[in-house]
């Protein structure tokens, strides 16, 4: 991957910010992404936003080695509070991170957001604390993909202000773990992915079973056993 080239899952990260917009991007690391998207004229400037030393000294060095240093600035800070004030971007991206990393990340900053941002996040891992995150706080998703890249499953969520009930129906508890438009319109990494987490869940369930009976463990059984009926309820194959 380069400023050329990116993965997979960042292309589609990409291929959703609108033309023209003013992008933050919370947790840059190398900064592959703002310059990606500044060379290619999707965006028309952009905030790196990096909390660790390393990462935010190697994003400043790919800025200025792109010769990006007039569209792009490089802010080391945790999370949103690299973006000065609310409207200083009308786009944000969020990506590589867990979902509850980012879930902390929007509602620690929530003051940095405006009606008019979009938000567009990848967590690696637990996409429903994002979704319950967004529908808390009357954010709606308006759109959901899911990619396999290595081997490995990623999802990207959009998200806009707006009434977050439109794509929730009473298959809320379904929605919020599987994601409303990924259990719509079922492909091979929304199956894949589901799959290996069911295998996951009944082996857990069947250790379990094996162990010593304790109250906490009976809960976490039930709450696994729901998990797994929920989903396979959901799952076409
Ligand atoms: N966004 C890139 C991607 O998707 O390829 C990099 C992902 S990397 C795994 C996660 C990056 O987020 C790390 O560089 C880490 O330092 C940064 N990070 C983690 N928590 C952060 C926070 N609260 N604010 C800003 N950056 C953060």
């Amino acid at each position: 991957m380069n400023i050329q080239h990116l993965s997979k899952r960042l292309e589609t990260v990409v291929s959703y910010i609108p033309e023209q917009s003013k992008i933050a991007d919370i947790g840059s690391d190398h900064a592959y992404l703002p310059c990606y998207a500044v060379n290619k004229g999707i965006a028309s400037s952009a905030i790196a936003g990096e909390v660790v030393k390393g990462p935010y000294l190697s994003a400043k060095k790919q800025v200025e080695d792109a010769g990006l240093t007039r569209e792009i600035e490089v802010r080391f800070g945790n999370g949103l509070e690299v973006i000065a004030a609310p409207g200083e971007v009308d786009c944000i991206t969020i990506a590589g991170m867990g979902g509850t990393l980012i879930a902390s990340i929007l509602e620690a900053g929530k003051d940095k957001l405006t009606d008019k941002t979009r938000l567009i996040l990848q967590p690696n891992v637990s996409a429903i604390s994002i979704r319950t995150w967004l529908m808390d706080n009357e954010w709606d998703l308006i759109g959901e993909e899911i990619l396999e890249e290595d081997e490995k499953l990623y999802e990207i969520l959009i998200a806009e202000k707006g009434n977050p009930k439109i794509h929730y129906s009473k298959e809320l508890e379904k929605e919020l773990l599987l994601g409303p438009f990924l259990m719509k319109n079922q492909n091979d990494a929304f199956i894949k992915k589901w799959n290996q987490e069911l295998r996951q869940w009944k082996n857990i369930v069947n250790n379990m079973e094996k162990a010593e009976k304790t109250e906490a463990l009976e809960a976490r059984k039930s709450e696994l056993i729901h998990k797994i009926n929920m989903v396979e309820e959901v799952l076409i194959l």
